[in-house]
C-alpha cells in the first residue's frame, strides 16, 4: 500500500495529493520545493502563510456578489486547495522524514491545522451553494467533471444537511478519529509474548534467530508476537505446539480490549452514514469508488472466491500430501501449518532460496535500472540535481525531462534512519498545474545501502516495492499538467489508485528486463534466466490460498459495515467467513479482527486491493510479454491512463486504453496458469 490511499481516506473531500511552493508561484514555473534548509520555525511560518492565503482565497470566493462564474468562484476554490494541500502534503512529508524530532512535531501540528481547516471547508454550506450556482455549460469536459465531482464530494461530506445535522456530523467525525486512534493504540500497545521452556522447541528456526533469543535467568525464552519474532516461527519452527501457541497469541492481539472499541467504531460509522442519507456505512463509503455500491463490492468478492476455488483446492492438496509424509493419517492442514508446509513444498519442488538472488540486486544498480526501464518505456529522461539542499544528506533530487523540457522533479529518500517513516510510500509534494508549476513528489523507502562500503544487496521483494512505489511517483508526475490543481495528480478513485503501481511490478519478473540492470555485485554477471524462472515458480505457489485469505479480509471488512450494527457479531462473522473461504479449520478462541487495523483505515473497502489487481492484470495484457521494453503501448498507456489524473472517472480511463471496459479474463488466466 502506498501513502496515497491513506491520504485519500484521511483527507476526505480534499483528496488530491497536492502542493506548491511560494517560490514556484512567484517564478511561475519550476523552482524546487526544497531549495533551502529551513529551521522548524521558518518551515512553520511558510506553511502558516499558505493556510492564511487559503483563507484569503476562501474569503474572496464568499464575498462575490452577483452571478457565480468559473472565474469568480471555481478559480478561488481551486486556489484554496492549492495552498491547503501544499501545506498539508509538505507537513505530512516532514513529520515522517525530517531527521530532527522537534521539526517533525512542528510539522505534525501543521498537519492537524490543515486537516481541521479541510473538515470545516467540507461542511461549509456557503461554499457548496456558490459552487452549485456556477453555470458550467460552456466549460470544457475536465472542468465540468471537476465541478460535478466536487459537488458530489461536498454532499458525501454532508454539507447539504441542516445546521443541527451538520453539527452532529462534525461531532461524529471528531469522535471517530478518537475511536480510530484508540483502536490502533490497542494494537500497538499489546505486548503479549509466547514463552518457550527449552531451546529445543526452536528447532528449525535460523541460527541467527536462535542466537537473538537467549534464555533468561529462569531458563525460559520469550518471543514477542511482532513480525520479526512471529513470522519465522510460522515458516520454520518444526515444533507444532510452538507454532500453534504463537498462532493463538498472534490472533488475539488487542483482544479483548478492541472488541468493544470495534463495536463502537461500527455503530458510530453507521450513525454517520444514516445522517448523510445512506442505509449503511458500506453504501456510504463505496459511493465515490469505481465499485459504486456495497452490493457491487459484494458481488466482486463472490466472483473472486468462485474464480479461485480450483487453484486453492489444488494447492491445499499439495500441502496435505506433504504433511502426510510427516503425519501419516493427517486429514487436514491447520491454520498454523500453512506457512510451514508451504515453505517445505517450495524448497522440495522449486529448489529456490530467496537469498540466492540478492547478490544481483545491489541498490545502486537497481535504482539505475528503475530509471532506465521506466525512462525507456515512457519516453522521458532523468537527471540528478547534484548538491540539492535537501532535508537529509543521503536524499537525492532528480529532474524528469521530456524532449529536453523539464516536466517534473522528485526526491529519493531510500535508506533507514532513526525517526524516519518505516515503510515504503510515495509522498506528494505538490501537484503540477499547466503553465504554473511542475509536479514534485518523494519516494520514502527503507532499502539496504546508502552506507560507504556496503553494496546494499536487496531482496527481490524490495525490488518489487521500488517499482511499485515508483509507479505512484510517475503517476503523480505524468498527471501534473492540468488546468486545475483539484483534478491533477493522483486525485483518482481509491479503488483504482493501486492499479498502475501493481502493473509496474510485472517488470520485475521478466528475465530480460532484470538482466538489463541486475548484475552480480562481484562478478558483474547478469542474473541467470533460469534463476528468475525458479524465483517466479516458487513465488507463485500458494497464490490461490492467498487470494482466499485476501477475500476473508475483504468480506469481513464489508460485512461488518453493510448491516445494522445490532446485527453485527464480529466473532461470529470471522468464524463463518473463515470457514466458508478457507480450507483450514477455524481455530476457536482467536479473534484476528481486534488487530486488523484496516477495519479502521479502509473500513468497508478492503476489496480495493484485489479490484485494482484485476484492472492491473487486464491493462498488462496489452503489453508484449516478449518485449516488455517496447515503448509503443507504454506511451499510449501513459497518455490515456496516467496523464489524465483525476480529470475523468477511472473506469473511463481504463476503457480509453483498452478500447473496452475492463474484465476478469487476464486476472483469471494469471490465477489459473501463472503470469
Ligand atoms: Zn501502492
Amino acid at each position: 500500500m502506498g501513502k496515497i490511499s491513506l491520504m485519500l481516506v484521511l483527507a476526505g473531500v480534499l483528496m488530491a495529493v497536492l502542493g506548491v511552493s511560494d517560490e514556484a508561484l512567484a517564478k511561475g514555473d519550476d523552482a524546487a520545493f526544497w531549495n533551502a534548509r529551513p529551521d522548524a520555525a521558518t518551515f512553520a511560518r511558510v506553511q502558516e502563510e499558505r493556510v492564511q492565503k487559503a483563507q484569503a482565497a476562501l474569503d474572496r470566493l464568499l464575498a462575490v456578489k452577483g452571478k457565480r462564474t468559473l472565474q469568480n468562484t471555481l478559480a478561488p476554490y481551486d486556489e484554496v486547495l492549492l495552498y491547503l494541500d501544499a501545506a498539508g502534503q509538505q507537513a505530512g512529508l516532514m513529520q515522517e522524514v525530517h531527521p530532527d524530532a522537534a521539526f517533525r512535531s512542528t510539522a505534525e501540528k501543521i498537519s492537524q491545522k490543515v486537516s481541521a481547516f479541510s473538515t470545516d471547508l467540507s461542511l461549509n454550506r456557503a461554499v457548496y451553494d456558490a459552487l452549485s450556482a456556477i453555470d458550467t455549460s460552456g466549460a470544457d469536459a475536465e472542468t465540468r467533471y471537476y465541478v460535478e465531482r466536487t459537488l458530489r464530494d461536498f454532499r458525501l461530506a454532508g454539507v447539504d444537511k441542516d445546521e443541527a445535522t451538520r453539527r452532529k456530523i462534525k461531532a461524529l467525525r471528531d469522535e471517530l478519529v478518537l475511536i480510530g486512534q484508540e483502536f490502533s493504540r490497542n494494537i500497538r500497545d499489546d505486548k503479549r509474548t509466547v514463552t518457550v521452556n527449552d531451546v529445543k522447541e526452536l528447532e528449525g528456526l535460523p541460527a541467527d534467530y536462535i542466537e537473538r533469543h537467549k534464555p533468561g535467568p529462569d531458563g525460559k525464552i520469550t518471543l514477542t508476537i511482532d513480525y520479526p519474532d512471529s513470522l519465522p516461527v510460522f515458516s520454520y519452527a518444526r515444533n507444532e505446539a510452538l507454532r500453534k501457541r504463537m498462532y493463538i497469541a498472534y490472533n488475539n492481539r488487542a483482544f479483548p480490549n478492541n472488541m468493544a472499541v470495534l463495536d463502537r467504531l461500527i455503530a458510530k460509522r453507521h450513525e454517520l452514514a444514516n445522517l448523510i442519507g445512506f442505509k449503511t456505512w458500506a453504501d456510504y463509503i463505496t459511493a465515490d469508488k469505481m465499485v459504486q455500491t456495497s452490493k457491487n463490492a459484494s458481488t466482486f468478492i463472490d466472483r473472486i472466491v468462485q474464480a479461485s476455488t480450483a487453484r486453492a483446492e489444488r494447492e491445499y492438496q499439495v500441502l496435505l500430501k506433504r504433511k502426510q509424509q510427516d503425519v501419516k493419517d493427517a486429514k487436514n492442514i491447520n491454520a498454523w501449518e500453512f506457512s510451514y508446509y508451504s515453505e517445505l513444498v517450495r524448497k522440495a519442488s522449486y529448489d529456490f532460496d530467496t537469498q540466492s538472488v540478492r547478490p544481483y540486486f545491489p541498490y545502486d544498480r537497481v535504482k539505475q535500472g528503475v530509471l532506465d526501464v521506466t525512462g525507456k518505456l515512457f519516453g522521458v529522461t532523468f537527471k540528478q540535481v547534484k548538491d540539492a539542499p535537501v532535508w537529509n544528506k543521503d536524499v537525492e533530487c532528480y529532474e524528469m525531462f521530456e524532449n529536453g523540457r523539464l516536466v517534473g522533479r522528485f526526491y529519493l529518500d531510500m535508506h533507514p534512519r532513526e525517526g524516519k517513516y518505516s515503510h515504503a510510500a510515495q509522498f506528494g509534494v505538490r501537484t503540477g498545474v499547466a503553465g504554473k508549476q511542475i509536479p514534485e513528489a518523494v519516494l520514502v523507502c527503507n532499502f539496504p545501502g546508502g552506507i560507504a562500503g556496503d553494496p546494499g544487496l536487496m531482496e527481490h521483494d524490495d525490488v518489487v516495492t521500488f517499482f511499485h512505489e515508483f509507479g505512484h511517483l510517475l503517476h503523480t508526475l505524468f498527471a501534473g499538467r492540468h488546468k486545475w490543481v483539484g483534478i491533477g495528480g493522483i486525485s483518482t478513485e481509491q479503488d483504482f489508485v493501486e492499479a498502475p503501481s501493481q502493473m509496474l511490478e510485472e517488470w520485475t519478473w521478466d528475465p530480460t528486463v532484470l538482466q538489463s540492470f541486475a548484475r552480480h555485485y562481484k562478478t558483474n554477471e547478469p542474473i541467470p534466466t533460469e534463476l528468475v524462472k525458479q524465483m517466479r515458480r516458487a513465488a507463485e505457489f500458494g497464490e490461490g490460498l492467498r487470494v482466499r485469505r485476501q477475500m476473508v479480509y475483504a468480506r469481513l471488512s464489508l460485512s461488518i459495515y453493510d448491516r445494522e450494527p445490532g446485527k453485527v457479531n464480529t466473532d461470529a462473522l470471522v468464524k463463518q467467513i473463515t470457514e466458508q473461504y478457507q480450507p483450514f479449520p477455524f481455530v476457536e478462541d482467536t479473534h484476528f479482527q481486534t488487530a486488523f487495523g484496516h477495519l479502521d483505515g479502509y473500513s468497508a473497502v478492503y476489496y480495493t486491493y484485489m479490484w485494482s489487481l484485476v484492472i492491473a492484470k487486464d491493462m498488462f495484457s496489452q503489453f508484449d510479454k516478449a518485449n516488455m521494453l517496447a515503448p509503443g503501448v507504454a506511451k499510449l498507456y501513459r497518455d490515456r491512463v496516467l496523464a489524465p489524473g483525476g480529470s475523468k472517472p477511472a473506469a473511463k480511463l481504463v476503457e480509453d486504453f483498452l478500447g473496452r471496459p475492463f474484465n476478469f479474463e487476464a486476472w483469471q488466466k494469471w490465477l489459473n496458469e501463472g503470469s
